[in-house]
C-alpha cells in the first residue's frame, strides 16, 4: 500500500506520512521509515489492541491538522469498521476494497470488482478535498524502500476510556495446518481429479515442487480438503510465486482468488478452458498422465 501511496503522491507532488498506532511499535518504525516522507508515532497503552473507537479520537485531530488529500486504509477487518467512521466524520467520500488506485489529469481513479469479480468498475470520487480509500490486502507488489522518513511522536490525545466499545478478547482465525496464503508454490485441484482417492497423486506431485496442496470449491464441498485451503471468492485470496491449477475450469470467482499469483501454470484437457485465458503457461491434457511425467521431469531436472 505505501509503494501505491508513494507513485500516487509522487504524481501529485505530495509527500507521503503513515500513521503508525500501537502500544510497543518501535521496530515498526524503523521499518516504515524507508517507505515514507514521515512516520507519525502514537504509543499508548489503550492502544494495544484495536478499538475503532480509539482509533477514531487519535485520528480526526491529526487528520484535520495535516489535511490529507488521500488516506489509505487496509481492506482488512479493522480497517472496515474504521474507514465508514472516518468518512462520516470527516464527510469524505469513501471508495472500498480498491484494487488500484490511479491519477489521471489530476484526478483521482478507483478500480473495484463487482459482481464477484466478473466486471472491474473504474470509479471516480466526488469532489472533495480529501478522500478514504481501502485497499484490497496483496494486491500491490512492494518495492524497495528507499527514503529516510522522519520519526515525529505525537502524543496520545485520550485521558478518558472509551466506553462505548471494549476490546475483550482476540480470537486467531483458524488456518488449519496450513496457511496457503503464505506459500510461495500453490499445487490446486478442481473437479477433474475426480475422486478423494486420486489426491495422493497431487500431494506427491506438491511434495516434489515445494507446494501446498489447495482445492476448488467443489474439491472442499466433496470434503476432499479442509475449507481453509479454498481458493476463490468464497475460499482464500493467494498470491504465490508459482500456482498449479490442475483439472480446474477457471470460473471466475476460483480466479479472483488466485489472478494475483506470479506464474500460473494451468493443466486441463479442455483447451478451451477460461483458466487458460489466465495462465503462463497451458498444458491441454490429461491430468493422470501429465502430472506422473511432469512430476518425473522436475526430479530429473532437480538432481
Ligand atoms: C457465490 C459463489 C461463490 C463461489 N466461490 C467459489 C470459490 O471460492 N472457489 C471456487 O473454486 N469456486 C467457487 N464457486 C464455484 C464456481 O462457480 C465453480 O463452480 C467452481 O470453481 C468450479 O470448480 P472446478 O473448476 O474444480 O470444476 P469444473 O468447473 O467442473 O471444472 C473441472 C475442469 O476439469 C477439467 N478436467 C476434467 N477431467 C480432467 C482430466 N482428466 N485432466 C485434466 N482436466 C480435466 C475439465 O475440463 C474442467 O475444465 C462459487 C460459486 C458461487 C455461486
Amino acid at each position: 500500500m505505501l509503494t501505491k501511496g508513494k507513485e500516487l503522491a509522487g504524481a501529485t507532488s505530495a509527500e507521503l506520512d503513515v500513521v503508525l498506532l500501537g502500544k510497543t511499535v518501535g521496530d515498526f518504525t524503523k521499518l516504515l521509515s524507508a517507505y515514507a516522507n514521515r512516520v507519525l508515532v502514537v504509543e499508548d497503552k489503550k492502544l494495544k489492541n484495536f478499538n475503532s473507537s480509539t482509533y477514531l479520537e487519535v485520528l480526526l485531530p491529526l487528520i484535520t491538522e495535516h489535511t490529507p488529500g488521500l488516506i489509505l486504509i487496509g481492506h482488512t477487518g479493522f480497517g472496515m469498521d474504521l474507514a465508514p467512521r472516518l468518512a462520516i466524520e470527516l464527510d469524505m467520500p469513501l471508495i472500498t476494497d480498491c484494487t488500484d488506485l490511479t491519477i489521471e489529469d489530476g484526478n483521482l481513479f478507483a478500480t473495484r470488482e463487482m459482481y464477484g469479480g466478473k466486471i472491474n468498475a473504474k470509479v471516480s470520487f466526488c469532489k472533495s478535498q480529501g478522500y478514504i480509500a481501502t485497499v484490497r490486502q496483496g494486491i500491490f507488489s512492494p518495492e524497495e524502500g528507499t527514503l529516510k522518513g522522519e520519526v515525529v511522536s505525537v502524543a496520545f490525545p485520550l485521558t478518558e476510556e472509551i466506553e462505548e466499545k471494549k476490546f475483550l478478547e482476540y480470537v486467531e482465525a483458524a488456518v488449519g495446518d496450513v496457511d496457503i496464503t503464505q506459500a510461495d508454490t500453490v499445487v490446486a485441484i478442481g473437479r477433474g481429479i475426480k475422486e478423494e482417492k486420486n489426491i495422493p497423486l497431487i500431494n506427491e506431485f506438491a511434495e516434489t515442487v515445494g507446494g501446498v496442496v489447495a482445492g476448488s470449491r467443489p474439491v472442499i464441498d466433496s470434503g476432499w480438503l479442509p475449507k481453509e485451503r479454498q481458493v476463490g471468492q468464497s475460499g482464500k485470496t493467494v498470491k504465490p510465486k508459482l500456482y498449479f491449477a490442475i483439472g480446474i475450469s477457471g470460473s471466475f470467482q476460483h480466479v479472483s482468488g488466485m489472478r494475483s499469483a506470479g506464474l500460473v501454470v494451468a493443466i486441463n484437457k479442455d483447451a478451451g478452458a477460461p483458466i487458460f485465458s489466465v495462465a503462463d503457461y497451458g498444458i491441454v491434457g490429461d491430468l493422470f498422465k501429465v502430472i506422473p511425467t511432469l512430476k518425473d521431469k522436475v526430479k530429473e531436472t532437480k538432481s
